[in-house]
């Protein structure tokens, strides 16, 4: 029997916590991440050769899991979460490049991976709590979707999500709202930084939290992070016993969670080669892969507005990983990608290829399209299905973006978002009472 493997948080206050205690807390108690001791090490001979996804997601996960409470349900909770593939798909307009596809789940976003995942873990570790959770989410869009769609119906759980109103789209906004039952959706009056402190402020609030039990589900959570290695690996296996030589990695990249997760399964040997982060306008990452110093700032918003982050809150991960800039500098690289790029890729791949892209995936279409050397070997990572951002790509490719069933079964329902200010007092006041500032009782909004 091993020693199980025990995380630490990325400032160093909290140490030997437990795999429960990470995923129940999302954030460590000193404001850090949580990372694991060290980064388990594996031979590509430790996974099976007609491994499912799935599969090679237990493998892979096992060690993380070794010793804790939480190992025996990780095999059912790998079954559970990966139960949509990610399949690697060749692309023809690059000879040898290929497009790793992450919207085959219920919102139609990678997002769904991590998210149901960490939902089947607290499935597993709530079974005999008597006290519900209420589970926070701060979103500019996907997030929120992932979220409520892997939660929903779930018992002992009450899901609230913030997002800022009007600033996501309207296909996003139904995608949020069209839940209800244990999925609460609260538009705010604000934007995606005060949806992002409103929560924060709630977890923080010793006394709300003795009267309601919170905890997050933000992409800080190593439950959503950890999962999402699982289809890099995957992939990178396939292709290597395919060609006898590793695949290199275009993820777009907005808070480093995605990114971080290919770094970390190529740092646990996994055949992965080159990572590159393929950023939009906003040049936190880029500037510092350039040689900068770490600047974190305010978002700005492009047309991938899921990677409109200006403080990418995985960095502090990322550094820990690999803790000198030198080092650092030569794991990976970032570029950025300004509107009018993604607009001419998103239209150049629909009228010459007749391939429709969402606006992030365009990001790293762009740089494989750029690459000095040729595609070969290279894959493009699409974050989401581009019905989902359909205001953006009609106009540029003038046709309609068929929808996938699961999205099209979401729009299909009613939804229903309740206003709220943009104030910390505010969420804490609907928290604790169900009422918005007006003092009007909406508890029973969701029956119709
Ligand atoms: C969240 C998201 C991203 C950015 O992923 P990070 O893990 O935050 O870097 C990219 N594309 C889409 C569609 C997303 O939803």
């Amino acid at each position: 029997m091993s020693e199980p493997l025990l995380y630490h948080s990325t400032r160093g206050a909290r140490h030997g916590a437990s795999i429960e205690e990470v995923i129940t807390a999302g954030l460590a108690p000193d404001g850090g991440l949580y990372v694991p001791e060290a980064l388990p090490r594996l031979a590509k001979a430790d996974f099976a050769l007609d491994a499912r996804l799935a599969d090679t997601a237990e493998r892979l996960l096992k060690p993380f899991f070794r010793g804790h409470a939480l190992a025996e349900a990780l095999p059912s909770i790998c079954r559970e979460a990966f139960d949509f593939e990610a399949p690697l798909r060749a692309l023809p307009q690059h000879p040898g490049a290929s497009m790793l596809e992450l919207f085959h789940g219920p919102s139609a976003a990678f997002k769904d991976f991590g998210a149901r995942f960490l939902a089947s873990c607290f499935r597993h570790l709530r079974k005999d709590h008597a006290r519900p959770l209420t589970i926070l989410v701060a979103t500019s869009g996907d997030t929120g979707a992932a979220v409520a769609a892997a939660f929903h119906r779930q018992p002992g759980v009450q899901v609230v999500i913030l997002y800022p109103d009007g600033l996501v789209s309207p296909r996003q906004a139904h995608q949020l709202g069209c839940f209800g039952e244990n999925v609460h959706a609260l538009r705010v009056a604000g934007r995606f930084d005060d949806c992002q402190r409103m929560v924060k402020a709630a977890l923080n609030d010793a006394a709300l939290q003795a009267q309601r039990p919170l905890s997050s589900a933000n992409s800080i959570s190593l439950g959503r992070l950890l999962p999402q290695m699982s289809y890099y690996a995957h992939a990178s296996l396939a292709w290597e016993r395919e060609h006898g030589k590793p695949l290199n990695f275009i993820v777009p990249t907005g808070n480093l969670g995605n990114a971080l997760a290919a770094l970390w399964a190529r740092e646990m040997g996994l055949p992965i080669g080159q990572v590159e982060l393929a950023c939009n306008a906003n040049p936190t990452l880029p500037d510092y892969f350039d040689g900068g110093t770490y600047t974190p700032r305010a978002a700005i918003a492009t047309l991938a507005n899921a990677m409109d982050v200006g403080a990418p809150s995985n960095f502090e991960r990322l550094h820990w990983t690999f803790p000198h800039d030198e080092e650092l500098r030569q794991a990976t690289t970032a570029h950025s990608v300004d509107d009018p790029t993604i607009r001419a890729t998103v239209r150049h791949h629909a009228h010459m290829h007749g391939e429709i892209f969402c606006p992030h995936t365009a990001t790293a279409m762009h740089r494989l399209d750029q690459l000095p050397d040729g595609a070969d070997g290279w894959a493009v990572v699409s974050t989401a299905h581009p019905a989902k951002f359909e205001t953006v790509i009609e106009p540029l490719i003038g046709q309609a973006v068929p929808v996938p069933a699961a999205l099209a079964r979401m729009l299909d329902r009613s939804a229903f978002a309740e206003p709220i200010e943009a104030t910390d007092e505010a969420l804490r006041r609907w928290l604790l009472t169900g009422e918005v500032a007006g003092g009007e009782h909406r508890e029973s909004a969701w029956a119709s």
